[in-house]
């Protein structure tokens, strides 16, 4: 190949005959591998049906035994799990998870271990006090002017350190509910400073594209609602939901913004690009929301790959969270100067487009705090000191 010029792209394969707005195939060369080492009798027509990956998620030890070989620290009895956060991966994931290597990245955001059984100081099942500020069920209303509309707890997979893991995958879960629905949808419409909605849960896109819509629709008639955001982990965890009528049905409700939950570099699969490119092509500017976790994603290698390659997909970096201090999870924490650490490392050396916010969420409902390291060193008679993302020392003259 000559220097300096980019191999072709992957084609992903597009066969659906029968409907192909509906149903274009997504399906990388390690996909089709995959599904022929594990899935022998599945078509890829049924690979690539989202409702196909919702319906066969793995669930259970012995269906993950058969993909991965688990280590002692791999939890076997996830059932047991100290707050319950059931073992959920849908099959696409599971197909980029390394066989062999427990420490795989990837492989530690879905895969049980025996550490979320280790409980640490300051651990709380709802550490942002979401419940505290639900004014209706369903509904966290915590800032001036915006509100988390939680309209399921389900998911196609379960990320071991999400912060609502109080909520999702619980049997009985009552969020995925059209009577609390209306409730949170008329609390909307009395509360004419909520100017931006973002539905999240669980992951709004596991429901059906009807209901979605029955909850846009409801929303985009209130006058005062100016923004709605949807938080979805699914281009990266099931891509194949990102069907051709469910954008046509989004983008009926413009502006409508979408943030996705990214972690590590390896989920940039061609999968996820074409997912990011159709959301794209129908004009719905896209975020990303990384957590920093430890050994996964917290060394300036892998962040700024990832940082680069949302780029690249056309999702703007939005967000770096610390780990919030749900029971568990401290195996997956940073300290935040960790954090503060992979700013300094970004800023400067890289475009600004590619620089996420990190934040920490205040424990005990005080919202996110945006943090970054020390660049204002003091003032003199001449002005303000400032250091630049190279450590030297600046003054600018400003007065006050
Ligand atoms: S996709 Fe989001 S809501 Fe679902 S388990 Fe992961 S972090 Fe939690």
């Amino acid at each position: 190949m000559e220097p300096n010029v980019l191999p072709e792209k992957e084609t992903l394969e597009s066969e659906d005959a029968a409907d192909p707005p509906l149903l274009t195939i997504f399906s990388s060369s390690r996909s089709r591998a995959f599904l022929k080492q594990f899935y022998p009798n599945v078509t890829l027509a049924e690979w690539n049906d989202w409702h196909w990956q919702m319906n066969n998620c793995i669930t259970d030890v012995p269906a993950l035994s058969r993909l991965i070989t688990l280590s002692p620290g791999e939890c076997r009895t996830p059932d047991i799990h100290p707050h319950n956060l059931p073992l959920r991966i849908t099959p696409y994931y599971a197909s980029l998870l390394d066989r062999e290597n427990p420490d795989h990245p990837l492989r530690r955001c879905v895969v049980p271990t025996t550490e979320e059984f280790v409980f640490s100081p300051g651990e709380s099942s709802d550490p942002l006090c979401e419940d505290e500020h639900s004014p209706v069920p369903g509904l966290v209303h915590r800032y001036p002017d915006r509100v988390l509309f939680l309209v399921t707890g389900a998911c196609s997979s379960f990320c071991r350190y999400c912060t609502r893991s109080r909520m999702v995958g619980k049997s009985g879960n009552e969020s995925n509910n059209p009577g609390r629905w209306s409730a949170a949808v008329d609390y909307i419409q009395a509360h004419a400073e909520v100017r931006d909605v973002l539905i999240s849960g669980g992951d709004p896109l596991t429901l059906p594209d009807d209901a979605l819509e029955s909850i846009i629709q409801r929303l985009r008639r209130i006058r005062h609602v100016e923004m709605i955001r949807i938080g979805t982990k699914m281009p990266v965890s099931l891509p194949q939901r990102i069907t051709s009528s469910l954008v046509s049905m989004l983008k009926k409700y413009h502006p409508l913004w979408m943030s996705i939950h990214m972690t590590h570099p390896e989920e940039l699969t061609p999968e996820c690009e074409a997912a990011c490119a159709r959301l794209a092509d129908a004009g719905i500017p896209l975020g990303s929301q990384t957590v920093l976790l430890k050994g996964l994603n917290d060394s300036i290698g892998p962040l700024k790959k990832l940082m680069h390659g949302l780029i690249r997909f056309r999702v703007k970096p939005y967000y770096l969270y610390q780990c919030d201090p749900i029971p568990g999870s401290s195996h997956f924490r940073t300290p935040v100067s960790k954090g503060l650490e992979m700013i300094q490392g970004l800023r400067g050396h890289t475009s600004g487009y590619a620089i996420p916010t990190f934040a920490v969420d205040a424990p005990g409902g005080g919202g996110k705090i945006p943090l970054l390291p020390e660049y204002v060193i003091g003032r003199d008679e001449n002005g303000i000191i400032l250091r630049n993302y190279e450590g030297k020392i600046f003054c600018y003259p400003d007065k006050e």
